[in-house]
């Protein structure tokens, strides 16, 4: 990650170098092996300890945002903006964590999460985009997506689900239906948790240690950890296939849950702060009402 200082990178002014660039997948060929899942990019402060106030103190403000784009969506929903955060990653990555911790800063009315599971009967009988279709978030609303799309082109292809010239072709068409998606008015932004093997190993041993977690685990998982160099390599694919300008990957570090919690908050929070949003002016006359409200 360049320069080794522990604190937050700045360029010559002294400003600090957006998270997002930090963040941004590779342009190009990716290999995963490479990137520290253990690493801290942009984290202004000491760490553990102080990190859960960082994202706490991020609260306020991605609420302040979360609230203007909900009142554009109640006020002029044909224009309105949508935000789409994706959230990719091994098991046990904490695409749940991410949800609990971030998404619970802002007011749940504004949040529609959809957790993409095994196709059910009825999802099999439709092209894969079309239950990824139907969640997209509407206006004014932040969608949030645990596992999505790229299911189709990650389990699907380690697993054989399809023939390697179906979800071969996969790629371009999700790159084109993002494209429509972000065209329409939706900031996308997608992240994969990044985990290391090492650390997935101690979370799935660590739900096995706490009748709290069993819930959590899923001998499956096991399976899947078995194929752990297959699903690498199906990521490095999509991450290099996938990274478009109107869809962005990034990768989040995530074997240090206060960096993943603390990195996607600033991120939603630097994505939304970067979408001109503005409180929707009145469609009425406010002295007027002011007037009638005194006198009532
Ligand atoms: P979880 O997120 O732990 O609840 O698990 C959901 C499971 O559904 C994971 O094993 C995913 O790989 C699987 N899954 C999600 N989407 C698909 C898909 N399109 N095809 C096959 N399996 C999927
Ligand atoms: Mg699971």
């Amino acid at each position: 990650m360049g320069s080794s200082k522990k604190s937050a990178k700045q360029d010559k002014t002294g400003t600090p170098t957006a998270l997002s660039e930090l963040l941004r997948a590779p342009l190009g060929p990716v290999d995963l092996s490479a990137l520290d899942a253990a690493a801290t990019p942009g984290y202004p402060g000491k760490g553990k300890e102080d990190a859960p106030a960082h994202t706490q103190a991020l609260g306020p403000v991605l609420s302040d945002l979360q609230e203007q784009l909900f009142a554009n969506g109640r006020s002029a929903p044909e224009s309105a903006p949508r935000v789409l955060v994706v959230l990719q990653g091994m098991d046990t990555s904490g695409k749940g964590g991410v949800v609990r911790h971030v998404m619970g800063l802002v007011d749940p009315q504004g949040i529609a999460l959809t957790s993409f599971k095994v196709p059910t009967p009825i999802e099999r009988k439709h092209h894969y985009l079309w239950r990824i279709r139907r969640a997209l978030p509407g206006p004014g609303m932040i969608g949030v997506f645990d596992r999505s799309q790229y299911e189709d082109v990650l389990v699907v292809r380690v697993e054989n689900l399809v023939p390697p010239e179906v979800w071969g072709r996969r790629y371009d068409e999700i790159n084109a239906f993002e494209a429509k998606v972000a065209e329409q008015g939706t900031r996308i932004v997608k992240c994969f948790l990044h985990v290391s093997s090492g650390e997935q190993k101690e979370r799935l041993a660590a739900r096995l240690d706490d009748p709290t977690k069993y819930w959590k685990y899923n001998p499956g998982d096991v399976d899947v950890r078995a194929k752990w160099p297959a699903y690498q390599q199906a990521y490095e694919v999509a991450l290099e296939q996938c990274n478009t300008e109107v869809a962005p990957w990034y990768v989040i570090p995530s074997d240090r849950k206060w960096y993943r919690n603390w990195a996607v908050a600033e991120l939603l929070r630097e994505t939304m702060a970067g979408m001109g949003l503005d409180w929707p002016a009145a469609e009425f006359d406010v002295a007027a009402e002011r007037k009638r409200v005194a006198a009532s």
